[in-house]
């Protein structure tokens, strides 16, 4: 298969899946996937995406918290 983007070829693998949930930024780790070697572009067969869409909506428990670090950009100071 190539990539529908650039026509790279993809590799498969596993990724950590990310989406902006609003109040909460939520990551899926060890998502099965097949990569672009060239642009990084993610395929996502047709059952992971449902079950990344399953996971999303039933808010079932996270296996672990992180806490992330923000930073603005345009207040950000030179040392
Ligand atoms: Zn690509």
């Amino acid at each position: 298969m190539r990539c529908v983007f650039c026509g790279g070829p993809l590799r498969s693998g596993t990724v950590t899946f990310s989406y902006d949930d609003e109040e909460a930024y939520v990551l899926v780790e060890h998502v099965p996937a097949d990569v672009c070697a060239h642009c990084g572009e993610k395929v996502y067969s047709p059952a992971v995406a449902d079950m990344l869409m399953e996971i999303a909506q039933k808010k079932t428990e996270p296996v672990k918290m992180l806490h992330i670090p923000v930073y603005d950009f345009t207040q950000a100071k030179r040392a």
